[in-house]
């Protein structure tokens, strides 16, 4: 992450951060606030000089909606280690058998 990044999170620096929003891209249009799903993220109204805040960033169910709505370009989904490096084994969670 660059220096210029600013990490959006309420969240205690234990708690993985689902998004980053890049201050200098933003133009705190409030429509990532608008499109969460799970109230994620919090956006004060009408109001130009504050930046989306993450609010509950151990909610955040990774739909991307807030990435893909951004005019700018601006948000940054960051999956967690857990998610990307998934060892589960699938196919016996759902209980499938494969011949
Ligand atoms: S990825 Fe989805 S749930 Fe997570 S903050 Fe963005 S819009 Fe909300
Ligand atoms: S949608 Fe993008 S530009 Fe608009 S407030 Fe959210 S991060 Fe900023």
């Amino acid at each position: 992450m660059s220096a210029d990044t600013k990490m959006a999170t309420a969240g205690t620096a234990a708690v993985h951060n689902p998004i980053v929003i890049d201050e200098k891209l933003c133009i705190r249009c409030n429509l990532c606030d608008w499109i969460c799903p799970g109230d994620i993220i919090y956006k004060i109204e009408n109001d130009k000089t504050t930046m989306p805040e993450v609010v509950y960033p151990d909610e955040c169910w990774y739909c991307g909606l807030c990435q893909s709505i951004c005019p700018t370009e601006a948000i940054t989904i960051v999956f967690p280690d857990v998610m990307i490096n998934n060892k589960s084994d699938v196919v016996r969670l759902l209980g499938k058998i494969v011949d």
